[in-house]
């Protein structure tokens, strides 16, 4: 079976975004499955939004993303980018964090529930060590009496790297 048949295969013939190597492709699938598993309909420009999102641990924006994409993908729009970009938030595909300005920016990310740490120097993302976090959740409930159920929690401030390169 040729790459080209089993992209359809398991694509079920609605995208028709093509891979030169096993590896994109499998990612691929995995992504696709992720944007249909609420129901929502697979595109080829969904599809092109996650694989350009998949993998980055720096937070981009919609039009960051776009100006990336679009030598690839000329007829993509902006207004596609961000409505992908948000679908892929709905189905806890990626994060929607901050950037000064009121510029939402993007990460991809697990489904399980964790916090970042968004570098605003760098933009790199972390996850946060959730160990850390469960002693704050339990000290909620014994001061407040309070049971969270969830809660969104994400750390903006300058990375390791980035410290070390602005210390003088
Ligand atoms: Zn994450
Ligand atoms: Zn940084």
């Amino acid at each position: 079976m040729t790459l080209r048949t089993l992209s359809r295969t398991i694509l079920d013939n609605e995208a028709r975004v093509h891979y030169t190597d096993v590896v994109a492709l499998r990612r691929s699938q995995h992504l696709a499955r992720r944007i249909t598993s609420r129901g929502r309909r697979l595109t080829d420009q969904r599809l092109v939004v996650a694989e350009g999102l998949a993998g980055k641990r720096e937070a981009v924006s919609a039009q960051e993303l776009y100006e990336r994409l679009r030598p690839r993908h000329p007829r993509l729009a902006l207004a596609t980018v961000y409505r992908a970009l948000e679908a892929q938030v709905e189905s806890g595909m990626a994060r929607r964090l901050e950037r000064g300005g009121h510029v939402s920016t993007y990460i991809a990310c697990a489904p399980e529930h964790h916090h970042h740490l968004v570098c605003t120097r760098c933009q790199k993302v972390e996850d946060v060590d959730e160990t850390i976090l469960k002693p704050v959740l339990r000290g909620i409930t014994d001061r407040h009496g309070f049971a969270v159920e969830h809660e969104r929690l994400d750390f903006y401030g300058l990375c390791a790297a980035c410290r070390r390169e602005t210390a003088t």
